[in-house]
Parts: structure tokens; C-alpha cells; sequence
């Protein structure tokens, strides 16, 4: 039992790096044959523009959204959670389009392009998370049966959860804090489980 992360651009190696911590083992994962065994499934940040194009390219967009479609947890964050987005505003070719949310890519302009925040998530428990923003999107809407994870003071959404997926509009690799991928993997175990297969394996 493996979890994969998508490695055709963005920081995958860090979430390849904070998974290997937790003891899981990593595929990355860039193109259909990678994904076999593999029982959950982390799409990085970085552009999404670029991921998106390569999913085309190198025919992952119909097999990734075939597994989710399945069940098979997945974790989006920024760049990834705008690949996951059934509605994505201001990226200019389809995603996988499976999460019936609607983000706003770059939602935060130019002067804070980048800021971090402590933010209560209550699905974490204990303290706040700590949580790095890069260009980062936000999340407009999120439909029911999908649920916010998170928010700004304001308001803004920045987590959210539907079912086997999962999405960020912050970077968890960044920090020591691994809560959010613990978080994940308890998906990815629950899922593996379900469907008999092994739980991901412990060093
Ligand atoms: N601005 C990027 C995009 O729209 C996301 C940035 C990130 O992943 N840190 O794809």
C-alpha cells in the first residue's frame, strides 16, 4: 500500500519528503502506469496552469479522475486544490474537475502574494495550524455534502473537505507540522480498509 504524489511540477518533494517521515512509502507519480497500488494520492502546489497542461500531456487526466471518482483519497493543496476545483476562475484549461467548489486562483494580489497565519482547523484539534500562503487561491464556495476545514478571520475559506477529498489553499510540506498529512493518511488508511487492501506501510 503506497500514496503517490504528482510530480509533474510544484514542490512534490517536499510532501514526498514529510510522507517518507510518517513513515509511508512514496510514488511519484507521472504517468498512468505509476499509479497502480497506490492508495491515496497528494497533487502539489506550484502553477496550475503547468500541472494542469502536463496531466493532459501525459494522459492522467481521465485515470486520476477516474480513482477519485472511485474514492481514493486525495489531498490538493494550492496549485493542487485549483486542479481539483469543478470550478476554477482565472485558469484557462480543464482540471480534473471533481470537487464542486469554486476557487479564485491568485486571490490575495500582489501586495501580500505570500503571508502565514495561525488558523484554528477543529477536524485537527489543538492549536492553531500554522499556514504558509504562496499565491494562493481561495475557496468561494463549497457545496454539501463538502464541508470548510478552515478560514481566515474574515471569513475567507481556505480548507475544505468532501468525501475522500481534501484540499488546501496553504502549504502543510512547509512546516514541521505534520497534522495535515497525518490528517490525509487516516483518509488513506480508512479507504484502504474499506476496499481490503493493506494499510500503508510503516517503516
Ligand atoms: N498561484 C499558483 C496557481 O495559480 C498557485 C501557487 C501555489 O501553488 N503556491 O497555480
Amino acid at each position: 500500500m503506497k500514496v503517490g504524489v504528482l510530480a509533474l511540477q510544484g514542490d512534490f518533494q517536499e510532501h514526498a519528503a514529510v510522507l517518507r517521515r510518517l513513515g509511508v512509502e512514496v510514488v511519484e507519480v507521472r504517468q498512468p502506469e505509476d499509479m497502480e497500488g497506490v492508495g491515496g494520492l497528494i497533487i502539489p502546489g506550484g502553477e496550475s496552469t503547468t500541472i494542469t497542461r502536463l496531466l493532459h500531456r501525459y494522459g492522467l487526466v481521465i485515470p486520476l479522475r477516474e480513482r477519485i471518482r472511485q474514492g481514493m483519497p486525495v489531498l490538493g493543496t494550492c496549485a493542487g486544490m485549483i486542479v481539483l476545483a469543478k470550478e476554477a476562475r482565472g485558469l484557462d484549461r480543464e482540471g480534473l474537475e471533481v470537487m464542486d467548489i469554486v476557487v479564485q486562483r491568485n486571490a490575495f494580489g500582489r501586495q501580500i502574494d505570500s503571508f502565514e497565519a495561525d488558523i484554528p482547523i477543529p477536524a485537527l484539534g489543538g492549536d492553531p495550524f500554522h499556514a504558509v500562503f504562496i499565491r494562493a487561491p481561495i475557496i468561494e464556495e463549497v457545496q454539501a455534502p463538502g464541508e470548510a476545514l478552515a478560514t481566515l478571520e474574515d471569513g475567507t475559506v481556505v480548507a475544505a473537505r468532501e468525501g475522500n477529498m481534501l484540499v488546501l489553499a496553504f502549504h502543510p510540506e512547509l512546516t514541521a507540522d505534520t497534522r495535515m498529512h497525518t490528517y490525509f493518511l487516516e483518509l488513506v488508511r480508512t479507504a484502504a480498509a474499506e476496499t481490503g487492501l493493506k494499510e500503508p506501510s510503516k517503516k
